[in-house]
């Protein structure tokens, strides 16, 4: 008899395996890392097996039901890494390497079926023998020039109905049949390498030292937007390779930076994988499959493509590493900059985080004696000047009489644009933030029943909850006081779109939020329009924020700072003078400089202050004497600890058992620093039903603190049935 030992993709205990028999008609299936199903505790779960080896007991074993994957996407490295996580993000090993290895490939290697002519027909002469009807004939002469298109996309490109290709079929003419499917259309043609302005040459040339050195290390690259980070980045990766080794590129979230996948696949080519979260699990598995045979050297994409599977890793590249979306946010609670500095030590490899707004603890890390390297570029490239910022007090404009979204200097601005022929963005926070409904008597704010957040007012008038999706109608009297004096607060995307229209009638406005992105490839058309096309303003969420390179705007209107600013956080403060400068990077791209108008009810913030003086050094120093004084990271480590169930009690009870644990495991290892704060409802109290308290835990050494996390973890076990327990080390936000 056979027996495995099985790492399964459940919260057990952190280091929990179990054993099961391998039945006789799975045998010869079964390795280290084969993914298979298994019984536990009455019902089917996932799990890796690690290796071969007998049971300490052989009464309760039960059979590996199935074997889903001969070979997950795991390997020796990746198994130390999962090892390491469990340690760092206290979760079991099986659920480690769910996470590494992803989801399951299924049988699905994607094939299609494509239409391809015959041979031998080409030739004007022999086409007008077969083919008489215009329709048929312009139809084939597309399958000939482009071979391999879906039935319905030819039909499309030769502007035929699908009949005419199937009268085509019937004859013979054209051919049906299966091919893998393409996942990217040919790279286009190579872009040789830019010649490197004095800055870039220092950096690229210490990053190749460091690439040759075989020591692990990691770098900051503090260089300001415009300033050509991505063409370092381009040398960096084409010197890892010519030492044939591979590398990953993590962008914030790949669809919101086609410039750059275009920019990496012109030098590169085919040598390019993606992985991001649109491509189906049949095109994951293809791309890993080029990745693990080292087809493909260069890895671009979103968070989880840090676990790549790459034999022979040389260099990982954080690009705007201060982006939260590299935070995961389910369990494992991973954060891909962690996990890259990691991988890099298991490699003897380099990472490379870049940004013009490092992350406050990024930067802390890189400052002398510091474990990062610093590496920075001031100038942005041309010696294009950093555009100019103008802070607008909206107090002022109210008492001036303006009580429009638009502040007087704005709208000058946004006309002499349109004069111009220049384009403009214009950025507003988040989709929707502002039609939040208030009672202008009472103060009551209309909330989701479900989640306790605010509800949203769109355009049909009715009001939506944007983490369940509850929809209710905007009502006519307030269910507080049954007063009349409705109004709804501010402005989302729709509103300014209206207000531009009303202001500007004959101009070509844009949209880009949720609503207008949510179909594939519509995010790439609306930035065509806007760039090539004849679209003048821009008008945009979170997601225009980053990246975007469109030489000919040359105005930036920010509608309102106050939003970020006022989030009820202890990274508010960097948040905003992340997200101010970012935007503030958009403008003056091209030869012609930029202007910024910031509006505020808040003008002295030292955020917007430094932001407005491009000048992230002063806007360090403030925050790091707010975080010494408050004792926050990066002068202390922080572990939230999530309840969550159905009953409030319960989740109470169970907060508060955890809190008495903590403290007694807390004075047991004499961690006095210590301090256990909480338990207290979290940010949003309640989401889909169930409802939310926290703990958090906070100390001055990170190890001590997920010791007593580790061990309250331990005594709890399975004692609360109803209330989940999710832990979070070093959150994001609180
Ligand atoms: P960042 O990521 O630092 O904001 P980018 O990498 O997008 O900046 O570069 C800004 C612009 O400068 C891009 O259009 C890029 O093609 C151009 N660029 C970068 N390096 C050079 C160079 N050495 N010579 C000429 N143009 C360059
Ligand atoms: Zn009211």
């Amino acid at each position: 008899m056979q027996y495995v030992e099985v790492a399964v993709s459940v919260p057990v205990g952190l280091n929990q395996t179990f054993h099961y028999r391998v039945p006789a008609n799975l045998s010869g299936q079964v390795s280290r890392f084969s993914r298979v199903e298994v019984p536990f505790a009455g019902r089917l779960v996932q799990g890796f097996v690690l290796g071969f080896s007998d049971p300490p007991n052989l009464k309760m074993i039960k059979d590996v039901k199935r074997v889903v994957e001969k070979q997950a996407y795991l390997n020796e490295e990746l198994f130390q890494l999962a090892q390491w996580m469990v340690q760092r993000y206290l979760c079991s090993i099986g659920d480690a390497l769910q996470t590494i290895a992803g989801s399951p490939a299924g049988a699905a290697r994607v094939k299609e079926r494509v239409i391809v002519a015959i041979d031998g027909i080409d030739g004007d002469d022999k086409l007008t023998g077969l083919v008489r009807a215009p329709k048929q004939r312009r139809a084939l002469e597309v399958a000939l020039a482009s071979p391999g298109l879906k039935k319905s996309e030819l039909a499309e490109l030769a502007e035929v109905s699908t009949p005419v290709i199937d009268a085509l079929l019937a004859k013979g003419l054209l051919q049906e049949v299966e091919s893998y499917k393409k996942i990217m259309p040919d790279p286009p043609p190579r872009q040789e390498s830019l010649q490197l302005t004095p800055e870039q040459l220092t950096v690229v040339n210490q990053l190749v030292n460091a690439i040759n050195s075989p020591n692990p290390s990691a770098w900051l690259l503090h260089g300001v937007t415009g300033s050509g980070k991505t063409e370092v980045y381009l040398r960096a990766i084409e010197h890892t390779l010519n030492l044939g080794r591979q590398a990953i590129v993590l962008v914030p979230e790949i669809s919101l930076t086609p410039q750059m996948v275009e920019r990496f696949r012109s030098r590169f080519g085919d040598a390019v994988a993606l992985l991001h979260s649109a491509l189906s699990n049949g095109e994951k598995y293809a791309e890993k499959d080029r990745i693990r045979t080292g087809q493909a050297m260069v890895v671009l994409g979103a968070r989880s493509a840090i676990f790549a599977p790459t034999p022979k890793l040389g260099l990982i590249i954080i690009d705007e590493e201060h982006e939260s979306s590299y935070k995961q946010d389910e369990s494992p609670k991973y954060h891909a900059r962690e996990v890259a500095l990691q991988r890099a030590a298991l490699n003897q490899g380099v990472v490379l985080l870049g940004s013009a707004t490092p992350a406050i603890e990024s930067y802390c890390r890189a400052r002398p004696g510091g474990p990062y390297g610093l590496l920075t570029m001031t100038q942005r490239i041309d010696q294009r000047p950093l555009p100019r910022v103008q802070i607008v007090d909206m107090r002022q404009e109210l008492a001036g009489g303006n009580t429009g979204i638009f502040s007087l200097a704005l709208q000058r601005a946004l006309a002499q644009r349109l004069a111009r022929q220049e384009k403009s963005i214009l950025f507003l926070n988040r989709r929707g933030f502002a039609s939040i409904v208030v009672c202008r008597q009472c103060g009551q704010v209309m909330k989701c029943p479900h989640c306790d957040i605010s509800l949203t007012l769109h355009h049909d008038g009715i009001l939506r909850c944007h983490y369940c999706g509850h929809r209710t109608a905007n009502p006519r009297v307030c269910p507080s006081c049954g007063g009349k004096a409705i109004r709804s607060f501010g402005v989302g995307t729709q509103r300014v779109e209206e207000e531009v229209r009303r202001l500007f009638p004959d101009c070509q406005v844009l949209r880009m939020d949720a609503d207008t992105t949510s179909r594939k490839g519509s995010h790439q058309k609306l930035l065509d329009e806007f760039s090539r096309g004849g679209g003048q303003i821009l008008i945009g969420t979170q997601m225009i924020a980053k990246g975007l390179d469109i030489p000919q705007v040359t105005l930036v209107g920010v509608i309102s700072a106050d939003v970020t600013l006022h989030m009820p956080d202890f990274r508010s403060a960097e948040r905003t003078f992340q997200l101010l400068t970012q935007v503030a990077g958009r403008a003056g791209r091209g030869e012609k400089s930029g202007e910024v108008i910031i509006q505020t009810y808040d003008p002295e913030h030292f955020s917007i202050l430094t932001a407005r003086n491009h000048d992230f050094l002063s806007f360090y120093h403030k925050e790091m004497t707010h975080r010494k004084a408050l004792k926050y990271p990066p002068f202390s480590h922080l572990i939230k600890i999530l309840f969550s169930g159905l009953n409030e009690a319960d989740v109470i009870a169970a907060a508060e058992w955890w809190q008495d644990k903590l403290t007694a495991i807390k004075h047991e290892c004499g961690g006095q620093e210590i301090e256990i704060l909480g338990p207290a409802p979290a940010g949003i109290p309640k989401i889909k039903d169930r409802w939310r308290w926290q703990l958090v835990i906070k100390g001055p050494d990170s190890r001590e603190i997920r010791n007593v996390a580790r061990i309250a973890l331990a005594q709890a076990g399975i004692r609360f049935k109803q209330v989940a327990v999710s832990i979070d080390v070093d959150p994001v936000s609180l």
